[in-house]
């Protein structure tokens, strides 16, 4: 059976860089309480690996509550982001903290807060329940307007002339120009911040032409990681190949495979580089 490697795929540099500052911390201050505030990254092995280095997890959705678990100590805020209220809540506890908050999701902190103080109302185009639209819409409460879905831009009711659209950083290329445009289309004045991260952009692009060349993709990739799904569902929208999800060589069921000659594999952003290589060995040697 013929693997095809999809490239661009795996890590980005935003993960490179919040797994570098959580296992720097952790390396700088031995013996002290540290903590991720939620997923660090949204793969579970990547994050086993940090609580094995003595990171422990406080797996909170909601991050102002997460933080309530911890008494003392280092709290790292996740590759992700998180609202200006965690950070002001943390410091008021006495906690230090370190931000391994993404430099693209920064941008979109930064943007946003600016528009906000310019009198904009912002709808951000977003995953409910993710905990980087949680952190976005926190610079700006009662400003900033998650929409997930067109039926949440068809129940918009703004009245302000200063609008602006912005997204969440890992969605669909696709469906995101489409958000966009029917905001646009409701409300002209709209001004527009694609915020789609490069990263995100190349391995969606990369996934659906060469996932034409395949006749079945498989994603390495947590169920967690919005990106990792996205990829799943570009494939299966955009090159019209079946595609499926797993976050490791023993999830891959041999029906997926079965009579297939070529098969694509690529990974989200968060995945380690180890996990795909072994989908890969395991698929070359069927
Ligand atoms: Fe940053 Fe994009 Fe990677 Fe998310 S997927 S950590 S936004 S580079």
């Amino acid at each position: 059976m013929e693997v095809l490697k999809i490239t661009p795929r795996g890590y980005c540099h935003g993960v490179v860089e919040a797994i570098r500052a959580a296992k720097q911390t952790a390396k700088a201050r031995p013996g002290e309480k540290i903590y991720m505030l939620g997923y660090l990254v949204h793969n579970t092995h990547a994050t086993d690996e940090l609580q094995e280095s003595g990171i422990t997890l406080v797996d909170a959705d909601n991050r102002l509550e997460g933080l309530d678990q911890i008494k003392d100590g280092t709290v790292i805020f996740t590759a992700h982001g998180v609202a200006p209220a965690v950070k002001e809540k943390a410091a008021a506890r006495g906690l230090h903290a370190v931000d391994a908050t993404c430099s693209d999701v920064v941008v979109t902190h930064e943007l946003v807060k600016d528009l906000a103080e310019r009198g904009y109302d912002i709808v951000y185009v977003g995953r409910r329940g993710h905990p980087e639209p949680e952190g976005v819409v926190g610079e700006a409460p009662g400003q900033v307007h998650l929409v997930q879905d067109p039926e949440d831009v068809d129940r918009l009711q703004l009245t302000n002339p200063k609008l602006a659209v912005t997204c969440q950083t890992t969605l669909s290329i696709w469906d995101t120009a489409a958000m966009i445009k029917r905001v646009t289309e409701k409300y002209p004045q709209t001004e527009v911040f694609n915020e789609i991260c490069r990263a995100t952009q190349d391995r969606q692009e990369a996934a659906v032409e060469q996932g034409k060349e395949c006749d079945v993709v498989i994603v390495v990739g947590s169920e967690r990681s919005s990106n990792s799904k996205r990829l799943v569902q570009v494939v299966q929208e955009r090159a019209h190949r079946p595609a499926y999800l797993v976050d490791t060589y023993r999830d891959i069921k041999p029906e997926w495979l079965a009579g297939k000659k070529k098969v694509g594999v690529t990974s989200g952003a968060s995945t380690p580089t180890h996990l795909t290589r072994e989908v890969v060995e395991y698929i070359e040697g069927l």
